[in-house]
């Protein structure tokens, strides 16, 4: 067997993958990475690069001719590795799992007993958690020898001040389960690992990191532990994103359900699909798009995600008591200079001086070095932080100096 991890993030029509091998002091280092999108559709696609880019499959298959499910498209994705390295397995396998419940504070090898909590957690998160439940079938069938580890998005959220964690209900419905879990933790894990290298004082002190993509919420991390979160129970709490809505009045799904009649699927699909960028702009949900439309409600879009990012950014330095850094990442925080500016100088009564020229030119330190608040933009990588804990979890496992300490 391989020291290799395998990195896996099903979707519902996708399954993602990253191979990486055991690298050097800097950690596990990507080898491949690739997908399969549109599974189950009459056109799935597979793509797979090595590291430098290169693309070693590019590949559609005539109609109805795919993989038609998480199983088969496994099964792909291991005939297709084992051509490339005969007779290859990997040690592990890292499963991206959007949800751990109260339960899972850390990355944890999979056994039945963690597969049937993750199982009782479908309601909690039904658009994810069934697909990452095939994902990690799928893998265990394909590699049976692999230790299987699931990698929440929701752990490093665990630990939240209570009043962070809370909605004002009644309590039984907090024992219950309604509590505000928090998301895109891998990407806020790596943010903070990678802070230290970067501007190890700031990770040391009050950070909030900003992951504006296609979904986006903000944390406030305190001596690389967060504090609290703008998503909460689901991810689709605060932020408006590409499609939903964010922050919203409890009160306008009541009377949205009572008055104007809407079903609880419609409802949904409202929330998830329909609102957001794309609802607001009526144009679409990428922000490129909107960043270069010259039409009035894709400005006006534009307008919202930048008020609500500054005003969220405002209540989690609060929550902190005083602000550090500042640190933008996602597709859109990485990318956009001009989002990234704006949110900044709305920002600009904590003393945060941004700097254009290395705004402009993405950074990582973009503001002046005499800001009150410094701020930065950071590459995330998921993959690469379910290979790091993947990587840690096996020597753990199999090192037995470790074990016996
Ligand atoms: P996801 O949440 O699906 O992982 P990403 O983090 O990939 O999303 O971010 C996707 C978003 O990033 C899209 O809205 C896209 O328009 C935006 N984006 C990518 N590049 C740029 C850019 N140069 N300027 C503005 N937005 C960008």
């Amino acid at each position: 067997m391989s020291d290799d991890v395998l990195v896996i993030n099903a979707g519902s029509s996708s399954i993602k993958i990253s191979l990486f091998g055991p690298g050097g002091a800097d950690g596990p280092e990507l080898q491949l990475a690739g997908q399969v999108e549109g599974i189950g559709t009459a056109a799935p696609h597979a793509i797979l690069r090595r590291a430098s880019h290169e693309v070693l499959i590019d590949r559609s298959w005539p109609d109805g001719h795919g993989p038609s499910n998480h199983d088969q498209t496994m099964e792909y994705i291991v005939r297709v590795l084992s051509e490339l390295h005969a007779g290859w397995k990997p040690a592990g396998v890292g499963h991206r799992i959007v949800h751990g419940g109260s339960l899972y504070r850390e990355p944890t090898v999979i056994d039945t007993t963690v597969r049937a909590d993750l199982e009782a957690l479908i309601p909690l998160a039904p658009l994810h958690q069934p697909a990452n439940l095939e994902g990690i079938d799928a893998a265990a069938k394909a590699f049976p020898d692999a230790v299987q580890v699931a990698c929440f998005d929701t752990a490093f959220h665990q630990g939240h001040p209570w009043v962070a964690d809370t909605y004002a209900l009644p309590r039984d419905l907090y024992e219950q389960g309604i509590r505000r879990y928090g998301f895109h933790g891998l990407s806020y894990a790596y943010i903070a690992r990678a802070m230290r290298r970067i501007a190890p004082e700031v990770a040391r002190g009050r950070m909030i990191v900003a992951h504006l993509g296609n979904g986006a919420s903000m944390c406030a991390i305190r001596d690389a532990r967060s504090i609290d979160s703008t998503m909460s129970f689901t991810a689709l709490d605060g932020l408006a994103m590409g499609t939903r809505c964010g922050q919203i009045d409890p009160g306008v799904l009541l009377y949205l359900l009572g008055e104007k009649g809407m079903t609880v699927a419609e409802l949904s699909d409202l929330l998830y699909k329909k609102s957001g960028l794309l609802g607001l702009s009526g144009l679409g949900s990428d922000m490129r798009d909107l960043l270069a439309s010259h039409s009035f409600p894709a400005r006006q879009a534009v307008d919202y995600f930048i008020y609500r990012a500054t005003c969220s950014a405002g209540s989690l330095v609060a929550a902190l008591g005083g602000l550090d850094g500042l640190v933008f990442t996602g597709g859109i925080g990485e990318n956009s200079a001009e989002i990234r500016a704006r949110i900044c100088r709305g920002l600009s009564w904590m003393g945060l001086v941004l700097d254009e020229a290395a705004n402009d030119t993405g950074g990582p330190c973009i503001s002046k070095s005499w800001s009150a608040v410094s701020a930065w933009v950071v590459p995330t990588n998921e993959e690469r932080m379910i290979a790091i804990s993947v990587a840690e979890l096996l020597r753990v496992t199999t090192d037995p100096d470790r074990t016996e300490q």
